[in-house]
């Protein structure tokens, strides 16, 4: 066993493997030959294999129980056998049974990240708790029957009614708690309009006595960490998210940073598209310190 965990502890040596496996993906896209691959992997697949071949039943247990302990979570409250984290055919993770097809027991989880369990337990319901790993988006989701049950029990908020169907079917807005743990304002006749804003996941959400003029929507007011968040309109505040990305979209072009994509935005250029678009010598004279011939050189380089 010991010639084993060492195995897996190679396997996981994050450096070696991000390596090999772009020398495996290029391998299976049949860019390159096993032979072209780096000798840093060629060398680490060898020792893998030499290792494997000294200890193969050892490692095949090894292995097969820390990959199902990565994916167990505790028992279902169905039928007792393990729940374990799953992936559906579209690529999202949710947590199935091992009695499937017997048992259909599901429970959400979140789209964001990729799914890792905790030796934290719920002790209501025995179930490890997941974090959602997504670089700096990462967040303990905890335990999965916790978050549907806290989204079964709360009843959807109104704060107004829905753009798209409000007039014609009489939708309203409603600020709702998703089984993954997600929050949104969505129109009430899901699914039948699908309209919806994002909201953040954590902090309580506060409905203000302010209203957006615009939208004749309440402003929301987040509670996390110290200073509340003053989200605002959820349309206005989707609007501006929208916004900020589009601006960011520039910042691809090389040459152009934050600073210089705020000024283009200021100019009204938004995007890539626009920029592209944009009369050199027109924009130049729009934004400070930036000549024709530096628009041109973007323009070079956004195609
Ligand atoms: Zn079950
Ligand atoms: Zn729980
Ligand atoms: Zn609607
Ligand atoms: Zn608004």
């Amino acid at each position: 066993v010991e010639a084993a965990e060492e195995f897996a502890d190679r396997i996981v040596s994050e450096e070696m493997t991000a390596q090999l496996e772009q020398d495996m993906a290029a391998i299976a896209a049949g860019e390159k030959a096993y032979d072209e691959v780096t000798e840093a992997s060629r060398e680490l697949l060898s020792r893998v294999f030499d290792d494997l071949t000294e200890s193969r039943e050892a490692v095949g247990d090894h292995l097969q129980n820390s990959l199902k302990a990565d994916k167990t979570l505790g028992p279902c409250p169905e039928c007792g056998a393990d729940l374990l984290v799953r992936k559906s055919r579209q690529g999202s993770y949710f947590v199935g049974c091992d009695g499937y097809p017997d048992c259909e027991y599901t429970l959400p989880l979140p789209s964001t990240g990729k799914p890792l369990i905790l030796d934290e337990t719920c002790e209501d319901h025995e179930l490890r708790h997941v974090k959602m790993l997504a670089g700096r988006k990462t967040f303990v989701h905890g335990c999965p029957q916790c978050k549907a049950d806290e989204a079964d029990e709360q009843e959807d908020e109104v704060i107004g009614t829905c753009p798209d169907c409000g007039e014609e079917h009489g939708g309203d807005l409603a600020i709702k708690r998703l089984r993954s743990g997600s929050r949104l304002v969505g129109c009430t006749r899901y699914p039948d309009c699908d309209y919806s804003l994002p909201l953040p996941r954590r902090g309580e959400i506060e409905v203000t006595d302010e209203t957006c003029e615009e939208h004749d929507l309440p402003h929301l007011r987040v509670h996390s960490g110290d200073e509340p968040w003053e989200l605002g309109c959820p349309i206005c505040n989707y609007r501006e998210f929208t916004a900020r990305q589009e601006g960011s979209e520039l910042q691809a072009v090389e040459g152009i940073g934050e600073k210089t994509a705020a000024k283009l935005k200021d100019a009204g250029v938004d995007g890539v598209d626009e920029l592209k678009s944009a009369d050199p010598d027109d924009l130049a004279s729009d934004v400070d310190g930036v000549g024709a011939d530096t628009v041109r050189d973007w323009q070079a380089k956004a195609d």
